[in-house]
């Protein structure tokens, strides 16, 4: 059986004999969208197909994440799946406070998204009300391929985020807007 290898493509920089030059903003973004450490917030059906996602057939693992972190501390990619309840709301968003900078949030599934089919009084109506989402996956439940695809635009972002985004005064707005210190 052969095995299709595929480096990750260089990024834009100077070349000379013997050398080549990159920003570093570049070189970190590199490692970090292909070393993702993703914290499963895993509540109710969606996180079956994120079972089927690491599982041998799609595996994660091709996309450097297969690392799974169930403390927040270790973590930098929270995946939110699942309905999420209003009292399981402050404990999402602690885990997200625990979370060290930078992080990024994958929110997978009508019932994360926006509650789903569950408008009920119960039932948080979008986990964008606590915390800040950077991407989402539409579906009921989203097919493993869809996952995959969230995981490549969450790596997308993590390349071009410039060093500094996460001290700038946006960046702090925002996080402000949520009451998040
Ligand atoms: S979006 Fe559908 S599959 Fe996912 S948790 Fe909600 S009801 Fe289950």
């Amino acid at each position: 059986m052969s095995i299709d290898i595929r480096p990750e493509n260089r990024p834009p920089g100077v070349e000379g004999a013997g050398f080549f030059a990159t920003s570093l903003d570049t070189v970190v973004g590199l490692a970090r969208a292909n070393s993702l450490w993703p914290l499963p917030f895993a509540t109710s059906c969606c996180g079956s197909e994120f079972m089927a996602t690491m599982a041998s057939h799609y595996d994660l693992g091709r996309f450097g994440a297969e690392r799974l972190s169930f403390s927040a501390r270790q973590s930098d990619l929270l995946m939110v799946m699942g309905t999420i309840s209003k009292k399981m709301g402050p404990v999402l968003r602690q885990v997200y406070e625990q979370m060290a900078e930078p992080k990024w949030v994958l929110c997978m599934g009508a019932c994360a998204s926006s509650g789903g089919i569950f408008d009920t009084y119960s039932v948080l109506q979008g986990i964008d009300r606590i915390i800040p989402v950077d991407v989402y996956i539409p579906g009921c439940p989203p097919r493993p391929e869809q996952v995959l695809d969230g995981i490549l635009k969450i790596q997308e972002l993590t390349k071009n985020e410039s060093l500094r985004r996460r001290n700038s005064p946006e960046y702090k707005e925002m996080l402000a807007s949520y009451g998040i210190e």
